[in-house]
């Protein structure tokens, strides 16, 4: 028997309960592993355990695979309509929503992050997401192509079979539908992997999805390590597809593991240092607004996060003293609060790691202008940071931190900050601050990126493609791009009169 979670949240922004098993879920069921493994589930706020979940081995996925491949050839896939997917699709969506309070606060307990973000934007947009897809799922056609008078073909954009899908843990439920609503609107069976450190919300889709009524297969959970879980997912030799999105570290063994196996389609959602843009013609206390949101949005754990903040000489130091006051008003704290801007990071490996690049920041001789100070005894806790009078070559102005921390750099003009913004191996996303649209129309065109945003950040849509240039990423989530991840083309030519 699996155990089942059950918790009380009792607080200001949620009362009510959740409870769902912990087991791997293969095949319409919820399960042990077959090692019988468990792991500890931590409450970033404070380091304590949580609970514990089931963790699968490479056997699991060899037994999840198979169910999937039977789900696919006899359920699912060809084997059921678009409409009746989209259907399936609405009603997961309409649960989700009856949970969206429970689904929150679940996501609350595990990362830390604010309620009202939880709520108003990772399930919001999760719920979107869902939604979207559900309407492509009875849309998806080939076309037809005429070649002379007596031959024709057509194309059909045919599901791609079992798929494979490895997801981080800063937005856990947001990417799960990222990835999960597409593969299933096309009639692909998934296997998603969560991160080892936020397995909740998955478990709790898990059960929604089985409400929903999904044939046993189509949706399979399986929680555990990157090593133990997903390397066996990326090397399977009958999964034809794997979608990741984590660091551009892992995103290379990923693409490694592809190539080595089966030469699975690979789809890449990786890292950031994105660049944001202040020219001397914004409106300055917007886009001081909107650099904060950047950076300190989900305590900067956020693969588009705009650390990288470019400010034009002459309103660089109005822009400085308004970005350290706002600063100073972000506050940090109960994440069940309703007035927390920004929670704990999500692991003590993660703390760490920020707050060994603050002091790699110190050592190189930039200026901690703010913060840069660890906060509370317990827990992933750390002051949203300002860095200046930084060099071009220090790992804090290259290398992503995922932390609360941003530098503030100077620049001239036009020429000279396109030239800088562009000098990392990251492309994911940039913005763009101006009240003259020609100068940031032309701006955002000759940054490297796979999102521009101008006179705003951090925006996404269901229906507008996500994904990074350069070492950010390959292919595009979202919107009717990520079709194109979950489908084969396949063109069927038809002769009515040609002889040889
Ligand atoms: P990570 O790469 O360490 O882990 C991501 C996932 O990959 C986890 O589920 C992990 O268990 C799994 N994994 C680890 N090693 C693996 C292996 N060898 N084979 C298969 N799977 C493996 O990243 P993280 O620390 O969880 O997340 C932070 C990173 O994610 C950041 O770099 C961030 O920029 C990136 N990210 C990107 C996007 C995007 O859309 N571009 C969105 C969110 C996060």
């Amino acid at each position: 028997m699996v155990n089942t979670f059950t918790h009380e949240f009792n607080n200001a922004s949620f009362k009510g309960k959740t409870s769902f098993p912990v087991g791997l879920y293969i095949n319409g069921e919820f399960v042990k592993g077959k090692k019988g493994q468990m792991t500890d589930v931590i409450d970033p706020t404070n380091a304590k355990k949580i609970t514990s979940v089931c963790v699968a081995t490479k056997e699991d996925v060899d037994i999840t695979v198979k169910a999937a491949q039977k789900a696919f050839d006899t359920q699912w896939g060809l084997n059921c309509p678009g409409n009746q997917r989209s259907k399936l699709l609405l009603k997961l969506a309409d649960l989700i929503e009856q949970h969206e309070d429970e689904m929150a606060a679940l996501e609350v307990l595990n990362t830390g992050k604010p309620f009202h973000w939880a709520k108003d934007g990772d399930v919001r947009m999760a719920l979107d997401t869902f939604r979207y897809y559900a309407g492509w799922a009875d849309k998806i056609s080939g076309k037809v192509i005429e070649t002379t008078n007596e031959k024709f073909a057509y194309t059909r954009h045919e599901p791609i079979g079992v798929v494979g899908q490895i997801i981080p843990w800063n937005f856990p439920f947001m990417l799960l539908s990222w990835k999960v609503a597409p593969a299933l609107a096309c009639g692909n069976c998934i296997i998603l992997k969560p991160s080892e450190f936020t397995p909740l919300t998955a478990l709790l889709f898990a059960k929604l999805a089985h409400e929903a009524g999904f044939p046993p297969g189509v949706i399979n959970i399986l929680n555990g390590t990157g090593q133990n879980v997903g390397q066996p997912i990326a090397e399977h030799m009958n999964i034809e597809k794997i979608s990741f999105t984590g660091s551009t570290l892992t995103g290379r063994k990923i693409m490694e593991a592809a190539a080595k196996s089966n030469l699975k389609s690979v789809t890449l959602e990786l890292g950031g240092k994105s660049p944001n843009i202040i020219f001397d013609d914004a409106d300055i206390d917007k886009a001081v607004n909107w650099a904060s949101h950047g950076v300190y949005w989900n305590v900067g754990q956020c693969c588009c996060a705009g650390t990288r903040i470019f400010v034009q000489e002459n309103v660089y130091d109005e822009f400085l003293k308004k970005f350290t006051e706002k600063t100073k008003t972000v506050q940090v704290g109960d994440p069940f609060a309703q007035n927390t801007d920004v929670g704990a990071l999500i692991s003590d490996i993660q703390y760490n790691r920020v707050l060994d690049f603050i002091d790699s920041g110190k050592k190189d001789g930039a200026t901690v202008h703010y913060g840069g100070e660890k906060l509370k005894k317990e827990g992933y806790w750390i002051q949203p940071t300002i860095f200046t009078n930084t060099r071009p070559d220090m790992k804090i102005v290259q290398e992503e931190i995922f932390g609360p921390v941003c530098v503030i750099i100077k620049f001239k003009d036009d020429a000279d900050v396109i030239r800088q913004a562009n000098d990392t191996s990251y492309g994911l996303a940039a913005a763009v601050f101006s009240r003259d649209l020609d100068r940031a129309l032309q701006t955002a065109h000759k940054l490297n990126a796979g999102t521009a945003w101008v006179n705003c950040v951090n925006q996404l849509h269901a229906q507008i493609p996500f994904g990074g240039f350069k070492q950010s990423g390959i292919g595009r989530e979202l919107g009717e791009y990520a079709l194109e991840n979950y489908t084969a083309i396949k063109a069927v030519h038809v002769n009515f009169g040609h002889t040889i």
